[in-house]
Formats: structure tokens, C-alpha cells, sequence
């Protein structure tokens, strides 16, 4: 789950590297480190656990010699806890070799066993540094650093993306992965490695995906990729369409701010050109494998966190809009229950990064039983992108805080675009619902501005609530999900205890947890709303308000019914009822922001989580 970054070229290798490890933070944060290869062949580096300011800081006072060729790691501990010795690179080959790990080695135990044997010395507690030691050893045999890497990546188990310089082949970076994430960064007389296109998207759009089980030299003016066993291979190339400022926090004091602002426009941008004429929506991306979406008995969504709640609302929109049943899985959970997928299973995984590990296994695990996969993704050239049969982007750009917020709105929305282009094909969905729903997307950017103006007064509330210790969230139906990511955002941000529930289960057992001074958000449907669930959620909050809790409503304005039993309401302007929850969900966003910073918490980095989740 860390951030990786290699470089090779004319500029300074320790400002790129530590630049673009900046950009990638993200992804993990407990410890960073560099190594460079000096124009002397020496190799230096140095490592420090915490954030990379701890990191920077030492190199502003005492600074490497700089270089044409490095690497550089943040890491997110899996194997061993958050130390300097623990933190990226390891070396080998007596410290000429400087190594650095994505991922988890499974079979490390034995490796290290055997090193040991051998007589190697190990200065870490993790998987990753038999990986150097190896490498060192084979260098020795073969005098370079990618046939070293195709003997050790033959006896790895595991995850990994691996990247490796040794002192005596200057201007060579090596990287190989497998289940974990490398991309290519193409420059004019240099090169660029990165975990994903914001290591070096300051410097080049041109980018290439490194496949599964491939190996990637790079020089300042070649790239060479093979597989594992060393034959010819190629990476699939791309242009990068994030620009460098989309990735920076532009004068907002967190990314998190920044991001929450920029949800109206993630929706814009996931919509644009999508809907035409009269609502029918066009994705060509999706033709050749759901053109003929008769032969679709049943969808499953698999995603995990944000991305399944957001996966939820998709479930509800499509079984709606096209008939076909869908439901939602956790991604870690689903393969290993032997769960019934066949060849008409469409399976819809989601997930911001395209990375996320436990995920790209469901995906993977579906596809060996034939299910026709199509991913819902943030990130170009992502793995789980490339793997499945058809991807829709969600078009949202960079998202760099660990909470996931416009990422979450735009999913949905993508979800909801899927829903209606299975149910326009299959001629379940009237003129006039996608008249409708057209209607619903064009409105949808300019109501979410004004959610998010909601802003000032979430964070007096927030403010007030700083010393809260337990905070319940309700929904019912599309509210549902919204309860759950308000809550999520609560454990992540706040870190205090929150759980979001089906207002509907409130008698069979949460309404216990009532108690004088409870604070409870409870998302209110639109009493428009031909079924009836508004009375019911109106009746639940009496419920828990004679019990003493301090209700927070969410609820479309000018709701009378729900003025006198809420002390405190956040209006909503009026939506259809799918598009509630896009708009309902954005002052819970604010408010696990606005509760961290209250608290004085890291808004964009909580601890003991990474961006990504690229191990399982
Ligand atoms: N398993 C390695 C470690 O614990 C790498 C973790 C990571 O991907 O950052 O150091």
C-alpha cells in the first residue's frame, strides 16, 4: 500500500523522488526513504520512520549527494512495526544494491531462513529485505540488475512491486510487480517508475502500464519490459489526463477541503457526454461486452469501504431501472463463501484506485468462472482496470485524501449511468423516466454547490461536538448507504465510535444504545416520496427523541413534518429520490472533516490507513 517512485535523467533524482513520493503519500505514510547513485557509482541513502516531513527534514539539514538515479518509498507497515531500520530501501550487495517493496512477500519465512544459512545478516523485521539480499547475491552472479530480478521474482510468493538500482549500473532503475501496482513515466532523456501517474505527472503526460509478471528497465533513454522469464513483453501505453495542479491542495487546507469542493464537478465530469437526447445514455465503452445485456441473469457489485456503500445505491438504482437482480458483495468476503458466478453474471467491481487488492481478487476469482467483469475506476491504466472486460472511468481526478469523498459521488453516479444504459437496453425504462433522470443529472452539479456551502454551519456543529465519544447515523432505502458512509467517515477521521443503521432496524436491537444526549443523524426522505417512508422515518426519530437522543436531521427543505422533532435540520434542496443520497451525503462529509479538525486530527492522513489498499 506504499507510495513508489524511480527516476532516471538530468534533473536532480533526490527533488523528483522526494516530489513525487509527496504526490503518492497517500497510499501509505508510517516511514519513507531514498537511495541515489551518485556520479561517483556510490550508492547513498537514508530512511526514517513517520511522516516524509520527518524525512525531508533531515535531508534539508544534512543532504545526500545528489544523483541521475534513484528510488524512493513511503511505506504502510505490513511486516514489522514503523522503525528506521523497518523503512524502504533495503540494501544488498554489501550496500551497493538498494531495494525497495510493494506489497507482501508470503513466502518470506523460508527465504530469510535460508539467507540466514547462507550467512546473510538481516538489519529489518521485514518481508521485503530478503528481496535484497537475493537480489545482492544473484547481482554478484550476473552483473545486472534485471536478470538478477527475473531469478528472485521466480521464487517469490506474494505481492509485490519491486524496484531496485545498484551502485555499479548507474542510470538503470529495475522494477517488476506482480498483484501490485507500477506504471511508467515516459520523458525525453529521462524516465520515470511510480506506483501510479501522480509520482511524475508534474513532468510527462506519456505513460505506460506495466503488465502483471512483467519486468521493466528503465534508462534515461530506453524503456525495456520482459516477463518473468525474461522473453520480449509489452506495456500498454496511455496519455495521462490529470494535469500536475489537479493533484496539489491549490491554497485549501486540506485535500480533503479541497476535494469536498470539487464534488459537484467529479458528477460533471463523471456525466459528461454520457447522457444525450431525451436521457439515452451512451457508453461506448461498454457495448462490446453489454450491448446484448439480455444474457445478464444477475449483477453482483464487489467493492469494499465507501466504494460498497456507493455500490449499494447502484444495486438499488439498477434492480429498479433494468429488472436484472443486483446485489452487493465485500470483496474480500465474497470468494471465499464459493459463491454461484456463471457466465451471465455480471460482476461490477468498484474501487477509486483500480488497486485495491482484496478487490482485484474478487474480479479475478469471477473471471475464472466465466463471469463477465466490467470495473468502475478512478485511475487510468489501473490494474484492476485492465483486467476486467470493460472499465467506465469515473472521470473524477486525483483524489489524495484516504477518506474518499468526490470519488464516492462519482461512482454512484456511475453506477446510476450503468443502470439506465442495462435498463434503456433492455426497454425496462420509459421515455419519460430518462427524460426524467436527464432532468435529475443536469440539476444535480448546482444543487451539490449548494451542499457544499452547507459548510460554515456544519463546522459549528462539529465544533461543539468535538468531546462526542459515539455518533449514530439512520437511513432508510437510499438512506441507507448514506448512514453508513457518514459513519465510516466518523471512524476514519474522528476516530470515534459510529455506526450507521437501516432506521428500519432500530427496534430489533440499535435503539438500545439510546440514551440522553445521543447524537444521531437520521437522513429523512423526501416527503414527496410516493412510498411511505418518510412518516416512518419521522416516527423513528420520535422514537429515539423521547429516549433522550439529540437529533440531527437531513432532510429536504421546507419538510415541515420533520421541524418540530429534530433539534437541528439540514436542508436538502428537493431531489428524486435517487439523487437524495448524492446530496445528503455531502454535509456528512464536512462533518467528519470538520469533527477531525476539531479534534486537531490529520485530516488528509488518519492514522494506521493508507490511500489504496493494495494488500490483502
Ligand atoms: N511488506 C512491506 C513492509 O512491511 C512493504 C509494505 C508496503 O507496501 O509499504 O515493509
Amino acid at each position: 500500500m506504499c507510495g513508489i517512485v524511480g527516476y532516471v535523467g538530468q534533473r536532480s533524482t533526490a527533488q523528483v523522488v522526494l516530489g513525487g513520493l509527496a504526490r503518492l503519500e497517500y497510499r501509505g505514510y508510517d516511514s519513507a526513504g531514498i537511495a541515489i547513485i551518485t556520479p561517483g557509482n556510490a550508492l547513498v541513502s537514508h530512511k526514517r520512520a513517520g511522516k516524509l516531513s520527518v524525512l525531508r527534514d533531515d535531508l534539508a539539514t544534512n543532504p545526500l549527494l545528489d544523483g541521475t538515479t534513484g528510488i524512493g518509498h513511503t511505506r504502510w507497515a505490513t511486516h514489522g512495526p514503523p522503525t528506521d531500520n523497518n523503512a524502504h530501501p533495503h540494501l544488498g550487495d554489501e550496500g551497493k544494491l538498494a531495494l525497495i517493496h510493494n506489497g507482501i512477500i508470503e513466502n518470506y519465512e523460508l527465504l530469510k531462513r535460508e539467507l540466514v544459512e547462507q550467512g546473510e545478516t538481516f538489519h529489518s523485521d521485514t518481508d521485503s529485505e530478503v528481496v535484497a539480499l537475493m537480489l545482492g547475491r544473484e547481482y554478484r552472479d550476473t552483473h545486472d540488475v534485471s536478470t538478477a530480478m527475473q531469478r528472485v521474482v521466480a521464487r517469490l510468493e506474494g505481492a509485490f512491486t519491486l524496484l531496485a538500482v545498484h551502485a555499479n549500473q548507474p542510470g538503470v532503475v529495475v522494477g517488476a510487480r506482480r498483484n501490485s501496482p507500477l506504471v511508467v513515466g515516459l520523458g525525453e532523456g529521462e524516465n520515470f517508475l511510480g506506483s501510479d501517474v501522480a509520482a511524475f505527472v508534474a513532468y510527462t503526460d506519456k505513460a505506460m502500464a506495466v503488465g502483471q509478471d512483467q519486468i521493466v528497465t528503465i534508462t534515461p533513454d530506453s524503456v525495456t519490459v520482459v516477463d518473468f522469464e525474461g522473453k520480449p513483453a509489452n506495456a500498454t501505453p496511455f496519455t495521462v489526463d490529470w494535469d500536475a495542479s489537479a493533484a496539489d491542495k491549490g491554497g485549501w487546507s486540506s485535500f480533503m477541503a479541497k476535494e469536498i469542493s470539487e464534488e459537484p464537478e467529479a458528477v460533471a465530469n463523471t456525466l459528461r457526454g454520457r447522457v444525450g437526447a431525451g436521457g439515452i445514455v451512451t457508453l461506448p465503452e461498454l457495448d462490446a461486452v453489454l450491448g446484448d445485456s439480455v444474457s445478464i441473469s444477475r449483477i453482483i457489485f464487489i467493492a469494499c469501504g465507501t466504494a460498497a456503500y456507493a455500490s449499494m445505491l447502484g444495486a438499488y438504482a439498477i434492480e429498479k431501472w433494468s429488472g436484472i437482480p443486483a446485489t452487493v458483495e465485500l470483496s474480500h468476503e465474497f470468494r471465499y463463501r464459493d459463491p454461484v458466478v456463471d457466465a451471465s453474471t455480471l460482476i461490477v467491481s468498484v474501487s477509486q484506485s483500480g488497486e485495491t487488492m482484496d478487490t482485484l481478487m474478487a474480479v479475478r476469482y469471477a473471471k475464472e468462472k466465466g463471469a463477465t467483469t466490467l470495473s468502475i475506476c478512478n485511475t487510468q491504466g489501473a490494474t484492476i482496470a485492465r483486467e476486467s472486460d470493460a472499465v467506465l472511468y469515473t472521470y473524477a481526478g486525483p483524489e489524495v485524501a484516504v477518506a474518499s469523498t468526490k470519488a464516492f459521488l462519482s461512482q454512484v453516479v456511475a453506477t446510476y449511468l450503468l443502470g439506465l444504459y442495462l435498463g434503456q437496453h433492455n426497454d425496462r425504462v420509459s421515455a419519460e423516466l430518462s427524460a426524467q433522470l436527464a432532468q435529475d443529472f443536469e440539476d444535480l452539479p448546482d444543487q451539490l454547490e449548494e451542499m457544499v456551502q452547507t459548510g460554515a454551519r456544519i463546522k459549528e456543529l462539529a465544533g461543539w461536538m468535538a468531546d462526542t465519544r459515539s455518533v449514530l447515523f439512520l437511513g432508510r432505502h437510499v438512506g441507507y448507504p448514506v448512514a453508513l458512509e457518514g459513519a465510516l467517515k466518523l471512524k476514519e477521521l474522528a476516530y470515534i465510535h459510529a455506526e450507521g443503521f437501516a432506521a428500519g432496524e432500530l427496534k430489533h436491537g440499535p435503539i438500545a444504545l439510546i440514551e440522553p444526549g445521543q447524537i444521531v443523524f437520521v437522513v429523512v426522505p423526501s416527503p414527496r416520496d410516493p412510498s411511505s417512508l418518510h412518516a416512518k422515518v419521522v416516527s423513528n426519530i420520535q422514537e429515539i427523541r423521547a429516549r433522550g437522543a439529540r437529533v440531527i436531521a437531513i432532510a429536504e427543505k421546507a419538510d415541515a413534518a420533520v421541524l418540530p422533532h429534530a433539534d437541528e435540520v439540514i436542508a436538502v434542496p428537493f431531489a428524486s429520490t435517487f439523487m437524495e443520497p448524492l446530496l445528503a451525503v455531502v454535509p456528512l462529509h464536512i462533518f467528519g472533516m470538520e469533527l477531525a479538525a476539531a479534534k486537531g486530527l490529520d485530516i488528509d492522513q488518519p492514522r494506521n490507513l493508507a490511500k489504496s489498499v493494495t494488500v490483502e
